[in-house]
């Protein structure tokens, strides 16, 4: 039954479907800070109301809504699968948008909004899925919020949660700490993989299995302060530049396991030659190894590569001065360091010591001010699996690589109770569509044809684990 949960004559149904939802997704205002995901949770919830359910609306602080659904398989074939996304999105100064990125425009063969692609398309396509189960629950006499869906194994649960852009310790993390009995799965899909990336004419589908951790280090720089028409070298903005600098130089490169399995993978894809020359990232010469990630010849992979080969440190924030004629006597930054597997605080620390050097660090006061581990699973195991058969019976000319992400997701909060999580949000591209650099970009848009592929292939998964 659930096998041909998108029926071709139905695609196009349950297609158009999609996109309303994504549309009046779109539509709302969950920019984070300040959140107010609790518009997107009463909407989610009055539309899976409409279908049966009984969703659950927890709302930790006021206006912090996530929304998390059940529906129910017969128990025989394991613990729930569950849908992860988050509802909140990151601001858009409208001006350097080409449509009102609240509007929920359709033009050009795309979806245009604040978090088409970060990450309402998911919520949408999870959304869908589960109204396609609860009305095949209901086709034969079924109450999906009670009843086991026919052909359903295992639950399916839909957790579209609040904060995950400001680490998501009010969505899906205090679902795990307060609330597990809601979320405990077997799996999970979530957001940061599944799309396709091109390259040398194969098409690549990253799955996310691991990411990066993150310290925020706030670091104060103390000078003297004085009259602005006398200088002096201990300027605090002047020793702030020297630590900015120092921290702005790309560090060592380091290769994870994952990371080592992932470039052999695409390497061994790769005409002939071109897989040879990828390889050479893995070399001990870091001129070898540069040049290779160079020879990727897209900027926007290349950047993505190079983190992933490093911990990495970026000033953000700086703060100096209070007028024209004063010399500041303090300075203060913000430097965002994202931390590979193996990587704890102590060693990040002691990196930025070393960097700084002894002089400058005796001027620096420095604190952590937010955290978040690395998390690293293995591109293996029963959901792994499903995923790589689901992909390429769509798309035949699939391959699929295990992604390490360089940022930060709530798989982070989902992996403490020992859920497998990928990320897996199905998309086709093509070769020119724009989608690393939309992520908090300006124009942020995904392609109706993105999604048409991607409903039926998350349909697929859910069908092939759970049935
Ligand atoms: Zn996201």
């Amino acid at each position: 039954m659930i096998a041909g949960l998108v029926e071709a004559a139905a695609r196009e149904t349950a297609h158009g479907e999609l996109v309303e939802h994504l549309r009046s997704l779109l539509r709302l205002r969950t920019v984070n800070p300040p959140g107010d995901e609790i518009l997107a949770a009463r909407h989610l919830a009055d539309v899976l109301v409409g279908e049966g359910l009984r969703p659950e609306v927890v709302e930790p602080e006021p206006g912090r809504g996530s929304v998390v659904a059940r529906l129910r398989g017969d128990g025989t074939g394991g613990g729930p699968l569950l849908l992860l996304s988050h509802t909140d999105v990151v601001p858009a100064p409208q001006e350097r948008w080409t449509h009102d990125p609240f509007g929920g425009d359709v033009a050009d063969g795309y979806a245009w909004g604040r978090g088409a692609v970060d990450m309402k398309a998911m919520v949408a396509m999870e959304l869908e899925t589960i109204l396609l189960l609860a009305r095949a629950a209901h086709a034969v006499g079924r109450d999906p919020a009670s009843d086991p869906v026919p052909g359903l194994r295992r639950d399916v649960i839909f957790a579209a949660t609040a904060d995950e852009e400001t680490g998501g310790h009010l969505g899906a993390g205090w679902l795990v700490d307060h609330r597990p009995d809601l979320v405990r799965a077997d799996g999970a899909l979530n957001e940061a993989g599944g799309f396709t990336v091109e390259l040398f004419g194969r098409r690549f589908y990253p799955i996310q299995v691991a990411e990066k951790g993150y310290l925020v280090y706030r670091i104060v720089v103390r000078g003297s302060w004085g009259h602005g028409s006398v200088p002096r070298d201990d300027n605090a903005a002047v020793l702030a530049a020297g630590v900015i600098e120092r921290l702005a130089l790309p560090g060592a490169q380091r290769v994870t396991p994952l990371m080592a399995e992932a470039i052999e993978r695409v390497a061994a894809t790769l005409p002939a030659g071109r897989g040879e020359t990828l390889r050479h990232v893995l070399h001990r010469d870091p001129r070898v190894a540069e040049a290779a990630v160079e020879s990727l010849c897209q900027p926007p992979l290349s950047r993505g590569l190079r983190a992933l080969l490093r911990d990495t440190t970026s000033p953000t924030v700086v703060h100096a001065g209070v007028a024209h004629n004063v010399i500041p006597g303090c300075a203060e930054l913000i430097v965002d360091c994202r931390i590979l597997p193996g990587t704890d605080e102590e060693a990040m620390t002691a990196e930025l010591r070393r960097r700084i050097g002894e002089e400058l660090w005796a001027r620096c006061d420095i604190e952590v001010t937010a955290r978040g581990a690395p998390v690293e699973q293995p591109a293996a195991g029963a959901l792994w699996d499903t995923i790589v058969a689901a992909l390429t019976a769509h798309d035949p000319a699939a391959v699929v690589v295990p992604l390490m992400a360089p940022f930060a997701t709530d798989a982070k909060h989902t992996v403490r109770l020992g859920i497998p999580t990928h990320g897996f949000s199905p998309l086709r591209l093509g070769p020119q569509d724009p989608f690393l650099q939309l992520f908090h970009g300006d124009d942020e848009r995904v392609g109706l044809d993105a999604l048409r592929f991607g409903l039926p292939v998350l349909a697929e998964v859910v069908a092939r684990y759970c049935g």
